[in-house]
């Protein structure tokens, strides 16, 4: 059945995700920061709003999907937030990445004006974007999950309910955890092979077939190779979401020491001026330590 909806944050993901709502048939209001981010989905027949509350005010599913939680926090809460004009009975699903905390406030606030959230985190990149093969970790009731997941299954593959508020954030947490140290072992990999003067290539190719392979050392590990950094997943997103992990870390007292040496590589990558590059630059503060080239 076609649904109104709205979708908010039309950058590398929110473009492509908004684009397969509205190829599935439904109606769509959207709002860009840039007015010109908006221009791809006029052109495919959805409406363009002034603000967050006027794509409230005109439908039921709301889909955010902006960088950081204070981004959230101003699309829902802001003077021209989605709260003053969303109806009861509406719901509000964000697929941004944000703490899990914050998201349990957004859902209680949300509530008490009569409209529902889904905290909705995705995995799989741009590709997983455009080929709506996202993975998508949702938190929230299961009855509303129910409502929204053949919107999900516009968008995604692998849709886990994971639990309550804040649980799908819980996830793609756990996600960017491995992430991380998997982008890190393969840098670390892929410099000790060209540091004993061997092809890095052939033990990447080697490496897939086995134990060691991932799609981290398929994809990224290419990225590493050729030597192309763009995104992607950009470092400074990657930085934010170990923060994240983080600050849950440091108010539940759970050591990863493993995820903080990451965080601090990627605190060096934004030092440096790579914050717009893909995270696979990681490499580059490890070839930093060592050299690249064989001796
Ligand atoms: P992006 O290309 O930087 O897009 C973010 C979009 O949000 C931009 O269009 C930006 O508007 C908008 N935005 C940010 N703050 C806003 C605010 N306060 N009000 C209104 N609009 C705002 O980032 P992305 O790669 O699409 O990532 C979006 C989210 O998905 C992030 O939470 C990220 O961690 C997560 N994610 C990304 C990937 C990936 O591979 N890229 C994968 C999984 C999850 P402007 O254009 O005006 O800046």
């Amino acid at each position: 059945m076609a649904m109104k909806l709205g979708f908010i944050g039309l950058g590398i993901m929110g473009r492509p995700m908004a684009l397969n709502l509205r190829r599935a048939g439904h109606a769509l209001w959207v709002y860009g920061r840039r007015v010109e981010s908006m221009t791809p989905l006029t052109g495919a027949g959805a409406t363009a709003c002034r603000s967050p509350r006027e794509v409230a005010a005109n439908t039921d599913v709301i889909f955010l999907m902006v960088a950081d939680t204070p981004d959230v926090e101003q699309v829902l809460l802001g003077e021209t937030g989605v709260i003053h004009g969303a109806r009861p009975g509406s719901v509000v699903v964000d697929m941004s990445t944000i703490s899990p905390a914050a998201t349990r406030a957004f859902a209680d606030r949300l509530a008490q004006h009569g409209v529902e959230m889904l905290d909705a985190p995705v995995s799989g990149g741009e590709t997983g974007a455009v080929n709506a093969t996202l993975s998508i970790m949702v938190g929230g009731k299961e009855s509303i999950f129910q409502r929204v997941k053949p919107l999900f299954e516009a968008m995604g593959r692998n849709i886990v309910r994971v639990g309550e508020h804040g649980a799908g954030q819980v996830a793609k947490a756990c996600n960017q955890i491995v992430a991380a140290l998997t982008i890190e072992a393969v840098s670390e990999a892929l410099t000790f092979a060209r540091r004993n003067g061997v092809d890095a290539a052939k033990v990447r190719t080697a490496l897939l077939g086995g134990f060691a392979g991932s799609k981290i050392l398929e994809v990224h590990g290419q990225r590493m190779l050729d030597n192309d950094f763009k995104p992607g997943f950009k470092v400074k997103l990657h930085q934010k979401d170990l923060r994240i992990v983080m600050e849950d870390a440091h108010k539940l007292g759970v050591g990863l020491p493993g995820t903080a040496l990451v965080a601090q590589h990627l605190n060096a990558l934004m030092g440096s001026g790579d914050g717009e590059l893909d995270s696979a630059a990681i490499v580059k503060v490890v070839e930093r330590m060592s050299g690249k080239s064989g001796t």
